[in-house]
C-alpha cells in the first residue's frame, strides 16, 4: 500500500528495523552514511536497495532536511555499489519512489539500483 510521504517518520518501519539490526537483510554494502541490501523481490538480476542511515521518509524529506555531508555520502555510496558490482559499464538504473503517486511502500527513504540486463525504456 503506497504511503503518504508527508507523514512524520515512523521508527517502526521495516527499514528502520533492518538498520537497527532487529531484522536481517542480505547486505551488499555499509558505510557511515548508507546500508545496501538485496531486495527480497528482485525485478532484475541486480536489484539492490540503498538506504540512508538517517531518519528520512522520502527523497523529498532527505533533500529538504539532510546535511550536505549526508547527501554526498549517500550519493557516493550509490556510485560505489554500482562500481563494485560491475554495473557502470554496461549501465544501470537508480530509482526512488516518493509517496502515493510514486508507489512508495516503505516509509524510509531508499533508492532501487537495478542492473544486470538491458532495462528498456523508463515506463511511468
Ligand atoms: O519503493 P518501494 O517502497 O515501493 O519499494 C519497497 C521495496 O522494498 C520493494 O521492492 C520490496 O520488495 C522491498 N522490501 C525488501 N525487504 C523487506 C520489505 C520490502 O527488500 N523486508
Amino acid at each position: 500500500m503506497p504511503i503518504d510521504a508527508t507523514l512524520a517518520y515512523d521508527d517502526q518501519n521495516i527499514f528502520a528495523k533492518i538498520l537497527r539490526g532487529e531484522i536481517p537483510c542480505n547486505k551488499v554494502y555499509e558505510d557511515e552514511w548508507a546500508l545496501a541490501f538485496h531486495d527480497i523481490a528482485p525485478q532484475a538480476p541486480v536489484h539492490v536497495l540503498v538506504v540512508p542511515k538517517g531518519a528520512y521518509v522520502s527523497w523529498d524529506d532527505f533533500a529538504a532536511k539532510a546535511s550536505a555531508e549526508e547527501i554526498a555520502g549517500f550519493v557516493r555510496a550509490i556510485g560505489h555499489i554500482a562500481r563494485e558490482n560491475g554495473l557502470v559499464e554496461p549501465g544501470y538504473r537508480v530509482l526512488a519512489n516518493v509517496g502515493a503517486h510514486g508507489g512508495q511502500e516503505v516509509p524510509h527513504l531508499h533508492v532501487h539500483l537495478f542492473g544486470g540486463r538491458p532495462l528498456g525504456p523508463m515506463i511511468a
